[in-house]
């Protein structure tokens, strides 16, 4: 099976050509139908052509961060049939024995701490990686690290978005982990995202 995990998804990529709001040339915002309001039905899509391509991995579990990556995970759980568990951050009291990490807050700067239980991600699970945005890939690596501390598999990342310009993908892969992606960011600038075109 020779699955592209990175073919551009059209829906999404002219979506975000046309409605998505840029700030100067680091943030894209789609808050309308992914990160404030979100719709069911295109989320659900965007899940499917993200479980279709993570199929072949065979995850037993998907794992995301809180608040932003739950909606995208649970679609792609949802559709493969797996549970998802989602590191905490606003209410870290969670089960021990925890592992936890503090990143850069990307958004909102500062910090912040993620928190796992290893009640819900172990030894024997084979572990796929869900996440709204990828930009500097410190949510990702710090997810990928409590994962392979609990004893699991990473077998891939995916996002809704990525910000080729930002250097998460290599970060990732310099891991050993392969990156999936539904939308691919080459430039910001001029109140416009520049996006890799889908085949036609
Ligand atoms: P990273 O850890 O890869 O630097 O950033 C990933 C996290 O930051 C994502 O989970 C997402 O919540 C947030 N993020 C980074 N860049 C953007 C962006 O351009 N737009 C939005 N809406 N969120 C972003």
């Amino acid at each position: 099976m020779n699955i592209n995990l990175t073919a551009p998804y059209g829906p999404l990529v002219r979506r975000i050509e046309t409605e998505a709001t840029v700030i100067g040339d680091q943030v894209l915002k789609i808050d309308h139908f992914l990160n404030h309001r979100i719709e069911p039905g295109f989320i659900t899509e965007m899940g499917r052509e993200l479980a279709r391509r993570l199929a072949q991995f065979e995850p037993s579990v998907i794992l995301t961060a809180e608040a932003s990556g739950i909606a995208p995970g649970l679609v792609v759980a949802q559709a493969l049939n797996v549970a998802l568990v989602y590191a905490k951050k606003y209410a870290p009291q969670v089960e021990s024995p925890a592992i936890s990490r503090v990143i850069p807050s990307p958004t909102k700067g500062g910090e912040t701490k993620l928190v796992l239980s290893q009640r819900y991600i172990v030894p024997r699970d084979r572990v796929v990686i869900v996440d709204d945005f990828l930009s500097n890939g410190r949510t990702a690596v710090a997810l990928i690290e409590m994962a392979r501390e609990a004893g699991a598999l990473v077998l891939c990342t995916s996002f809704i978005v990525e910000k080729r310009f930002k250097p998460g993908h290599a970060a990732i892969e310099a891991l050993g982990v392969p990156v999936a992606t539904l939308a691919q960011v080459e430039a910001l600038g001029n109140g416009r995202a520049v996006l890799t075109q889908p085949e036609s």
